[in-house]
């Protein structure tokens, strides 16, 4: 609605679409099979991309960490994930979020449930060159569009 009434840097400043967890309920549920959820998430992509995407959300900065780590190789280093979520509001609460949890840390390695391997760079995709070849032909792809459309 807030789209329809042209409200466009409200919604795009909004929070709404960093809360989506991806569940596709609103998909399901939708009575005129809208496709909500790509909604939030094409929103979400277009804020980030015009710099309007709320920096101090909790849910937006864990998109951006996921995506900066997961793009690097094509698999997530659930590690460098953790770690870099626990510092993501500056080192003192880094070392006081690592502390605190720590026994879960080491309880996950005692499990395996944690791989050490992480600790030193992790695995990749088996073509990390190819994934990345992708990802900038997207980005080409959508920098022409939006150049297309003005955005
Ligand atoms: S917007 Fe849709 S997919 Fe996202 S959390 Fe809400 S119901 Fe789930």
């Amino acid at each position: 609605m807030m789209i329809r009434a042209g409200k466009r840097d409200e919604v795009l400043r909004s929070t709404s679409m960093w809360m989506c967890t991806s569940c596709y309920n609103c998909i399901v549920r939708c009575p005129r099979e809208l496709p909500i959820t790509h909604i939030m998430h094409g929103l979400a992509h277009y804020a980030q991309r015009l710099g309007l995407a709320p920096k101090e959300q909790p849910t937006a900065k864990f998109s951006q960490l996921f995506w900066k780590n997961l793009v690097k190789k094509g698999r997530v280093n659930e590690l460098k994930l953790g770690l870099s979520l626990y510092f993501m509001n500056g080192f003192a609460e880094g070392v006081k979020t690592s502390l605190k949890m720590q026994n879960i840390g080491l309880n996950m390695l005692k499990t395996k449930r944690l791989n050490v391997m992480e600790v030193i760079g992790g695995h990749g995709c088996k073509d990390a060159k190819g994934l990345q070849a992708i990802l900038n032909k997207a980005r080409e792809i959508e920098l022409a569009k939006a150049a297309k459309h003005g955005a």
